[in-house]
């Protein structure tokens, strides 16, 4: 299927989508409005598992929606939408996991105040490597438009230009011709 990569978040699926076995587990980080949530429970199948992190109430109103309209099942163990900081990711995933996804900034149609937090962005990125299994992989998009976005890329970029190379392969994408702060990609897997 072609997929266009004029949007971040579809070209990081497209990426993504043969690097997930059937039934792993994976994180997402920030659930917002659940695209990535959505993505990632179809990619695991029914024998995964899907941890989905917000802060918002609202993002997990949404994300619950949004599965219901899609015909699955949200009260079972497999998709599990947490009401908490993905700096807190280490309480409630416990298993080697495939993939952690994470989607900066502030929830689309929602608060533009309540966004991810530099200090925050790091100790869940520590977490979730923490957790990475060999070949897996972590997608970091990276929204920087806002108030204090500046900040929290470039601590971010500092963060993953200093991750060990012989452990982990640190990749950027970004868009050359396009206007107003456009999303910076972040890719991290693990070389074994
Ligand atoms: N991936 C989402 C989607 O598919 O719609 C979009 C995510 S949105 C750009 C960023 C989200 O991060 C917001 O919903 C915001 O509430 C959430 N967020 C902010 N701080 C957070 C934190 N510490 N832990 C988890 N989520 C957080």
């Amino acid at each position: 299927k072609y997929v266009s990569f004029l949007k971040a978040t579809n070209f990081v699926h497209n990426l993504l989508i043969n690097r997930i076995p059937e039934g792993s587990t994976v994180i997402d980080g920030t659930m917002g409005n659940g695209y990535d949530t959505l993505f990632l429970h179809e990619q695991v199948g029914e024998e995964g598992v899907v941890y989905a992190f917000d802060i918002q109430k609202l993002a997990l109103e949404r994300t619950k929606e949004m599965l219901i309209e899609n015909n699955i099942a949200i009260d079972s163990n497999r998709i599990r939408l947490i009401h908490d900081g993905h700096e807190n990711i280490g309480q409630y995933v416990k298993e080697p996991i495939s993939v952690a996804m994470f989607n900066l900034g502030y929830l689309p149609n929602g608060d533009k105040e309540i966004i991810t937090q530099n200090s925050t962005t790091i100790q869940a990125l520590s977490a979730a490597l923490s957790l990475l299994q060999a070949r897996g992989i972590i997608s970091i998009v990276i929204y920087y438009g806002h108030i204090g976005g500046l900040e929290e890329k470039q601590r971010l970029m500092d963060y993953v230009n200093n991750l060990n190379s012989s452990e982990y392969t640190v990749m950027q994408c970004s868009y050359l011709n396009k206007e107003k702060n456009p999303p910076i990609i972040v890719l991290i897997e693990k070389n074994k």
